[in-house]
């Protein structure tokens, strides 16, 4: 069952305008392609990502939007106004966008009031101060105003970065693997409070990562990237259970891949049994599709139907994450509580229940 959807974070009749349009943009290097035919619309304090391997062009886009890389089809709107198309572009500098990048790029001999004053010189001393003082203040950094960066944690020099970006008032933020520095813990904290401190001040952002973690933290939503396109974009509710192609689905989040053959119109034998959709799939009876088995799909239950041995744990705390072969010699994952408490080699009997059930037609059957 569906859970009732919630408007999504940061929505308001302001919200609704956009504030970013890029229209179908392409971009090169020399002669290969970076980035083909791409859209984004983001609106006025949204906050969205794009997500994808090493290579898609995540970063291509982003300083396409920064001013840094031409456009050679297409056009990227901010606030209305056109600011790149082919053979034209506005200067990085008067875009009013703030840039926050993967290793900081602190300058080393500025105290942190320093570096955040840096991009104000457009500013009257007493305007430049005050912006100073209030971003420091939001970032939790008065009291390290004299420091340099070498004398800051990871995190602190984050929380610089960003300050510095936003001190300028842009209206769009860029970041770019902004947490990747940052320690797994560090990491899920920042993302929290940057996330926060975006939404309170209803600042409009775009984060390329690899990490989902980081892009579900931060994204109202996330486009997923493959080759210089984007695949699927949505919310990251829907990305996990509603991926729209196989590439989606094997990126984000954990499962396999089952083969069956559709029994019906909404139903699939597999060789772990049958599994209903609740609405017509759309192919003929017969036909050969695969079917994607989250670890939560998995359920420990001593009366299950399907035997299999522990291969793999790995406690997670609340949960662990077993891998688990079927007497058939399926991989299965499964995600159970942490009290169901098994060791490697052990049996354990599983069923299985799919909320939403992706199905994919099976490659050679869609060629
Ligand atoms: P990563 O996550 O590794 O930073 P990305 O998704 O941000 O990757 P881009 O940096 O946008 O990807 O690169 C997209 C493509 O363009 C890749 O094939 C890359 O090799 C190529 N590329 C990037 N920068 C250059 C460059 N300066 N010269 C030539 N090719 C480049």
């Amino acid at each position: 069952m569906d859970s009732p959807q919630a408007p999504p974070r940061g929505s308001s009749s302001v919200a609704a305008r956009p504030l970013l349009q890029v229209q179908n943009i392409s971009c090169n290097y020399e002669l290969e392609r970076a980035v083909f035919d791409l859209s984004l619309t983001v609106n006025r304090g949204e906050q969205v990502c794009l997500l994808g391997p090493s290579g898609c062009g995540k970063t291509t886009v982003l300083r396409a939007i920064a001013g840094f890389h031409p456009v050679l089809t297409g056009g990227i709107f901010i606030n209305d106004q056109q600011v790149s198309a082919a053979g034209a572009m506005v200067p990085p500098e008067a875009r009013r966008v703030g840039m926050v990048f993967q290793d900081h790029a602190l300058f080393p001999h500025l105290s942190v009031q320093q570096n955040v004053a840096s991009g104000l010189r457009q500013f009257s001393a007493r305007d430049r101060k005050e912006a100073v003082a209030d971003m420091l203040e939001r970032m939790g950094l008065t009291r390290h105003a004299k420091r340099y960066p070498h004398e800051l944690s990871g995190g602190q020099q984050q929380r610089v970065a960003l300050a510095r970006a936003l001190a300028p008032r842009p209206l769009l933020l860029l970041m770019d693997e902004p947490f990747s520095n940052l320690d797994q813990e560090l990491r899920e904290r920042m993302g929290q409070e940057v996330s926060d401190m975006l939404k309170e001040s209803d600042i409009t952002c775009v984060m390329v990562t690899h990490d989902q973690n980081d892009a579900f933290a931060l994204g109202d939503k996330v486009g997923v990237m493959e080759d210089g396109a984007i695949v699927q974009w949505d919310t990251p509710y829907n990305l996990y259970h509603r991926p729209q192609n196989h590439f989606v689905a094997d990126f984000i989040g954990n499962g396999i891949f089952l083969t069956g053959e559709l029994c019906s119109a909404n139903r699939v034998t597999t060789p772990l049994g049958n599994l209903d959709s609740g609405t017509a799939l759309g192919w003929v009876v017969g036909s050969q599709v695969e079917v994607l088995i989250r670890p939560d799909d998995v359920i420990y239950d001593s009366q299950g139907p399907v035997k299999a041995q522990v291969m793999r744990r790995a406690f997670k705390g609340a949960e662990i994450m077993y891998t688990l072969r079927t007497s058939s010699q399926i991989t299965l994952l499964a995600l159970f509580p942490s009290h169901a408490n098994f060791e490697i080699g052990d049996e354990v009997s599983v069923r299985l229940e799919v909320d939403h059930l992706v199905v994919f037609a099976r490659e050679s059957e869609s060629a």
